[in-house]
This record gives C-alpha cells, structure tokens and sequence, in this order.
C-alpha cells in the first residue's frame, strides 16, 4: 500500500527546488535542491545563517520569484507553471508576507493599511472597512485604528502588518524574521498571534527566524545552510 495514501494532501510541496543567481561572472545558488512537504495547520520554521537561502524559500513560495528548477505546488497548484496573470492572482488570493520592517504606508492610520489589499482586489468601500475594523479587533487592536505607525509600539504595528496580511483569506502566511525588530515581549505576542491564526483561521504560517525561542515555538523546522536543507525535526 501506499503509505502516503492516508495523508492529506500538503499546502505546500517542494521538489527539487533550485533558484540560482548570476552575480557578475558567478553563480550563487541560493537554494540547491529542496525537497519539502508542509501540512495544513503547521507553524512551520525556516532557521539558518545569514545567506543561506531563508528569504528566497519564502519568496519562490509565495510566488513572488520563480526556481530557475523544480516544482513548487501549493493546495496543488504547481505556481512554477503559472504565467505572470495567474501568479499575480496567486499571490493576491493565496499568501499574506510579514516582513521585519512592518511596510506600513506612515501616512494612513491603522484601519487604512489594513484596508489596503482590499482595494486591489476589489471589495467594495463598506465591507473592506468592516473587514479592517474586525480584523483589527481580533488581533487586539480595535482601540488603534485611527493611529498612525508611528503612534504605536513595535509589537502593535506588527499586529497591524498581520491583520493586513490576512485581508484576502490566504491559505498561507509567510513571515520573514517577523520579530526581528521587536523586544522579546513583544515578539512572544506575535508568536502567540500566530498561533491563534492558525487555530481560527485556518492557516498554515511559515516563519522565518534566527531566534531559538521562535524555533521552539514552531511544530516543526528546518535549517538551512547553503541553499540545503541540514536537518529536520518532527
Ligand atoms: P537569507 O534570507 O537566508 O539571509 P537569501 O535568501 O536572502 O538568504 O539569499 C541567499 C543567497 O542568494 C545569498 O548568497 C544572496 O546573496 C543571494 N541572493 C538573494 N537574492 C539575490 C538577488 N536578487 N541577486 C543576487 N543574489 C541574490
Ligand atoms: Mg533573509
């Protein structure tokens, strides 16, 4: 029998993945030949150095850049396939990206961030405002929406990039070194959001971080090292 019979399918599956890059007359290969599956629901982590391939994995995944080889599928889908219409609608539907830095616009207030994506994607003035206002609350924030980033803590605006990110109901959250910027505090809460979003919401979110306390957070990670997977853990 096959064993894998039983398993759900993976959000994400990665097979053979290489995205390398030309730097004058070198060759780098951020990542060499990946082979991942990620199943619906985990806090899955992506660790290693500096250069070792973390931001690449994230963005070949969310379909923000293609693998120069391999398949990339996520909810079946093989995105290395898709033309450029296809992966815009992609990336507009199927993943939210939290970066370090937050990329808040520091002109619009709370609620106006948030109702951002909504605006590319067509939902209509009402219910993208509804929308940011409850999302907001959920995360613990419905008494900052008419705050400007610069009128809120670290931890905060990171909260608002989360909400933000969730807009379009993505299957996936990607994360890069999301606590980056934050105390300890502050980056626990994000963590415990992240949580949360996976049990209510019913995402899978991939983090990527150089903090072990993150790490240990995750239900599952691996370590990068040269474009490689080192060593992973159940
Ligand atoms: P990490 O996020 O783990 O620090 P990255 O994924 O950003 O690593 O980078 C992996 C390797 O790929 C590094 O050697 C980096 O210099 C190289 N790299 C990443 N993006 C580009 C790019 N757009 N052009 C050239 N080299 C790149
Ligand atoms: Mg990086």
């Amino acid at each position: 029998m096959n064993p894998e019979a039983n398993q759900p399918q993976p959000v994400i599956r990665l097979r053979q993945v290489h995205r390398q890059f030309k730097v004058g007359f070198e060759t780098v290969n951020a990542l060499d030949g990946v082979d991942l599956d990620i199943r619906r629901g985990e806090f899955f982590g992506i660790t290693g150095p500096s250069g070792s391939g973390k931001s690449t994995m994230l963005y070949l995944v969310g379909g923000m850049d293609r693998p120069t080889a391999g398949r990339i599928e996520v909810i079946g889908q093989d995105i290395s396939q898709m033309d450029e219409n296809q992966l815009a609608a992609f990336r507009r539907t199927m993943v939210g990206f939290v970066y370090q830095s937050f990329h808040l616009i520091p002109t619009m207030t709370a609620l106006q961030n948030v109702e951002f994506p909504m605006i590319f994607s067509q939902v209509p003035r009402k219910e993208r405002r509804e929308r940011a206002a409850e999302l907001l609350e959920k995360i613990g924030l419905g008494n900052r929406m008419q705050h400007k980033p610069t009128e809120m803590s670290g931890g905060q605006r990171q909260r608002v990039a989360i909400a933000r990110a969730l807009t379009n109901h993505p299957e996936v959250l990607l994360a890069d070194e999301p606590t980056g910027n934050l105390d300890s505090r502050s980056g626990a809460e994000v963590v415990e959001l992240l949580h949360e979003l996976i049990k209510t919401q019913g995402v899978t979110v991939l983090i990527v971080s150089h903090d072990p306390a993150v790490i240990a957070s995750t239900t599952r990670h691996i370590q990068l090292q040269d474009g490689q997977i080192q060593h992973s853990e159940s």
